[in-house]
Parts: structure tokens; C-alpha cells; sequence
């Protein structure tokens, strides 16, 4: 099967002229609960003064078990990089070519050695991962502990769960393996959805019947509306009670933000410093709502019964305040796909045996953790010009690229440099249209217009990379 070589610039693909095609992604939603900015978080960096790990020799033939590993964190991460000193680069340094449109003719291919560096990049990021399973020990210790309590000591929230327990690698970030996301999903059923505005993801929630448990009163607004201020409030209360009979560390919750309900933990057991965000997540079983309806278009790449099966499983709404909303009340709930979108990256084959243990393996995940680490990297380098991106965007961009490129030749393992150029070339035209669909509800744009400059400044520090050979990568910030 001839690809084309890995210098092979992205809008020499196949997939580029498909870009214009019926595939075309619609608008995207940041279906992931997405935290706001952590504010006061101790940076668990410091904790660990040795990082980044030394690079592993060359390898041009293993794949360092990067591919195979759990996607990268999945949570939004709006707030700005951890600050820390430079360091020199650790891969040399390259020529550099200003910044301009990936798809500009006359861009440097890059040098053969690009594709051997992308390797060592993942390569490294699996060993960023190992490095996390201390704080994940520590985080399942703490977690359990809270759910019980919180079960206990309010009968409203008695079922409450903590989601997939145990796949904490999957939710970390890359780079800061000392951050975490835990969602705590609360059960209801017939509950009803109002959209808030014109996403299809921001929604008012209340019960079609009112709930047997009568403590569900208390949170509820005057006009009915589940108000999930007042129930991270009543969690907040409870945590911020039971964190005093954590024994052998220390535990506390942080100051609440203005505006935000948001709880976060912080752990500490030298050396070791964690930081936990708790995402109150509601689960209904009952039919997706209506702005879902043409979303999902993954009939090409995971087939028709596969969407039908995604689509008959529960929703999610996570505790999120719309802030298009001119009153915040803390009212609001945005949907989530997040369990979807595990099993998307995980089950990602085309045939049924890509990836598995004897099949052929791809490259798709290790696209996915580059251009998570690209976006981590940049932001770490332009934090307030960033501010705005998190990993959902690239997340999307991913899984769009995903449905573009469906088949898993497309995606063949050696040719990781070519696919993470697509990926990236996608995503770079999706910031200059400041047009990103949310993968599961094409009416919203993930890029609002007004914020084009933004996109533009991103657009060009990617463009900046790809024609460089990914300095960032090798930079530490
Ligand atoms: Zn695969």
C-alpha cells in the first residue's frame, strides 16, 4: 500500500481534497466537562524536580507502548500554564521559517528525522505517564473515601458514582500528571431539558414528575429549574466536612472562585501535590436531545449499528455555566459525550482489529497525544493568547479527522508524521474559518467568531511548528 512518504506535506494528502467533501465537519460543542480555569492550584511540577525524564535512545523500530496507552486527559483546560523556569531545548534546535498558512506552497518538507522525532516525543509522554501512577494512588485513596461520605450524609445523593473508576491514566493530562478530573455522576430520571440558548448544548434541567426523594427540593430554583450551584454547594459543604478525617496527607478544597461552583481538592503528601477537580455530572436514560440529531457522523468510520448503539446510551450533563447567559445563576448544564468519546478512541478501527493485540496497529491515538501535548506546549509558551483553547478543540479537530480519513490504512503506524500533518493541517483550517463543529451537535461552533484574532494567532504558531519541525516539542516551559 503506497502512502505517501512521511515528508509528504499535508495538502498533498488524499484527505485534503476530501476536506471540502460531504464529511465536513459541522459545528463542534465542548461536550467534555470543562473546568474553568484553576485558580490557586499548586502546580504539582515543583514536586517533581527531575522532569522532564531523559529521552530514550533512538528506536526507529519499537513503539515504545505510547500507541497503545489510554487517550490523554480529556478535560478542558482553559487556565493558563504552569510557569517554571526555561530550560534549553532538548532536541537541538532547527532553522527556523516564520510563521505562515500550513497549506502555503513552498513549505520545507520536513526532514526525514521529523517522523523519528515524533516517536521519541510520544515516547516520552508514555514515560510522563508512568510517572503519574504515585498521585493516581494517592487521588484513589482520597476519592473513595469522599464518594462514601457524600453518599452517606445526603440522602439526594445516595447513588452517586464515581465514573469509571480505575482508568485515571485516561484522564490525565500529558504534561501535568499531577491534575486530575474525577466525575461524580448522579442517577435521575424524566428529567426534562429546555435548551439555554441556540448551542443545543446548554440546557435548563427539571423533573417531568416531581422526584420521590423530597430532598431534591432543596435544589431546585423557584420555577423548578435544577440548579447545580446548589448542589456543588451542598457537595462543597459535605467534602470540605469529611477532608478533616483524611488520615497521612493533607487535604483541603480550595477557595471557591467568584462565579464558579467549581470544587476543587488539593492533596498533599510530599512530595507530592495533586489537584483534583470534582465534576458533578448528571446520568439520564432516556433519548438525546433533538441538536444531537445529525450529529455523530461516524457511519463511514465505525459504522451505522455503532452510532445506533452510542446513541441509545445514557446522557450526560455536567455542572456548566453557560457564561453567553447575561445572568449567571449557576443553573445551567452542558451535555456531555465523554463516555462516548472514550469508547470512540479506544474501539477506533475501521476493521474490527485494528490495534488489538494481533492486528495491525495505527497511529490515531498517537496523533491524538501529539496534538494534545502540541496545544499544552503552545499554551505553556502563550498563555494568555491561549487562554482560550483547551484540549476539547484539538480533541474535535481529532475526531472529525477521524471520520475524514476513515479508513485504517489511512492511518498506518508509519506514517505518524503524514497523519499528525492532516490532523494539524485540519485543525490549522478550521482556526482560520473559525468554523469547528462540535462532533456531536453540528449547530454549535466550537470557535466563535468574535474570537478570530485568537484563532488566527494560533493558527500561525501551529503553522510556525509544522514548518519547523515541532520545536516546541523539545522546549520546556
Ligand atoms: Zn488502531
Amino acid at each position: 500500500p503506497a502512502r505517501p512518504s512521511p515528508a509528504c506535506s499535508p495538502c498533498r494528502g488524499r484527505g485534503r481534497s476530501a476536506r471540502g467533501g460531504p464529511t465536513r465537519p459541522g459545528p463542534c460543542s465542548g461536550s467534555a466537562p470543562c473546568s474553568e480555569r484553576r485558580s490557586g492550584r499548586t502546580r504539582g511540577r515543583t514536586a517533581r524536580p527531575g522532569r522532564p525524564p531523559p529521552l530514550p535512545p533512538p528506536s526507529p523500530g519499537t513503539r515504545g507502548g505510547t500507541d497503545g496507552a489510554d487517550p490523554v486527559r480529556e478535560q478542558q483546560r482553559a487556565g493558563p500554564a504552569a510557569s517554571g523556569r526555561r530550560l534549553p531545548a532538548a532536541l537541538g534546535s532547527v532553522a527556523a521559517v516564520p510563521d505562515g498558512a500550513v497549506a502555503a506552497a513552498g513549505r520545507r518538507p520536513p526532514p526525514a528525522a521529523d517522523a523519528l522525532r515524533l516517536r521519541e516525543v510520544l515516547s516520552r509522554l508514555s514515560l510522563l505517564r508512568e510517572d503519574v501512577s504515585e498521585a493516581s494512588t494517592l487521588v484513589n485513596t482520597v476519592v473513595p473515601h469522599l464518594v462514601q461520605a457524600i453518599r452517606d450524609k445526603d440522602s439526594c445523593f445516595s447513588s452517586i458514582e464515581r465514573q469509571s473508576a480505575g482508568s485515571y491514566y485516561e484522564r490525565v493530562k500529558i504534561s501535568e500528571p499531577n491534575e486530575f478530573d474525577i466525575m461524580l455522576v448522579m442517577p435521575v430520571t424524566r428529567i426534562q431539558l429546555d435548551e439555554s440558548d441556540d448551542t443545543g448544548a446548554y440546557y435548563y434541567v427539571s423533573f417531568k414528575r416531581s422526584p420521590k426523594e423530597k430532598g431534591w427540593l432543596k435544589f431546585l430554583e423557584e420555577d423548578g429549574k435544577l440548579s447545580a450551584f446548589k448542589m456543588l454547594q451542598a457537595l462543597r459543604e459535605i467534602i470540605k466536612q469529611e477532608v478533616k478525617n483524611i488520615k497521612g496527607m493533607e487535604v483541603t478544597v480550595a477557595r471557591k472562585k467568584a462565579g464558579s461552583p467549581a470544587i476543587t481538592l488539593q492533596i498533599k503528601k510530599p512530595p507530592l501535590e495533586i489537584s483534583v477537580d470534582i465534576i458533578l455530572t448528571l446520568e439520564a436514560q432516556q433519548s438525546w436531545p433533538c441538536s444531537t440529531q445529525a450529529g455523530l457522523k461516524i457511519e463511514q468510520w465505525l459504522g451505522t449499528k455503532k452510532r445506533r448503539d452510542f446513541r441509545f446510551r445514557s446522557i450526560y450533563l455536567v455542572a456548566k455555566q453557560n457564561k453567553r447567559e447575561k445572568v449567571l445563576r449557576g443553573n445551567t448544564w452542558r451535555l456531555s459525550f465523554s463516555h462516548i468519546e472514550k469508547d470512540m478512541i479506544k474501539n477506533h478501527g475501521n476493521s474490527k482489529t485494528c490495534c488489538e493485540s494481533n492486528g495491525p496497529k495505527c497511529c490515531r491515538k498517537g496523533c491524538l497525544k501529539l496534538l494534545k501535548f502540541l496545544l499544552e506546549q503552545l499554551k505553556r509558551k502563550h498563555p494568555k493568547e491561549l487562554e482560550k483553547f483547551c484540549s476539547y478543540h484539538v480533541k474535535t479537530a481529532f475526531l472529525h479527522s477521524c471520520v475524514m480519513w476513515p479508513n485504517d490504512t489511512d492511518w498506518h503506524l508509519g506514517n505518524l508524521d503524514h497523519s499528525f500533518q492532516q490532523c494539524l493541517g485540519f485543525f490549522v483550517d478550521c482556526l482560520q474559518k473559525s468554523q469547528l463543529t462540535h462532533f456531536f451537535i453540528p449547530q454549535y461552533n466550537l470557535l466563535s467568531q468574535e474570537d478570530k484574532a485568537r484563532h488566527h494567532f494560533l493558527s500561525r504558531k501551529i503553522s510556525y511548528e509544522l514548518n519547523n519541525g515541532f520545536p516546541v516539542f523539545h522546549e520546556n516551559y
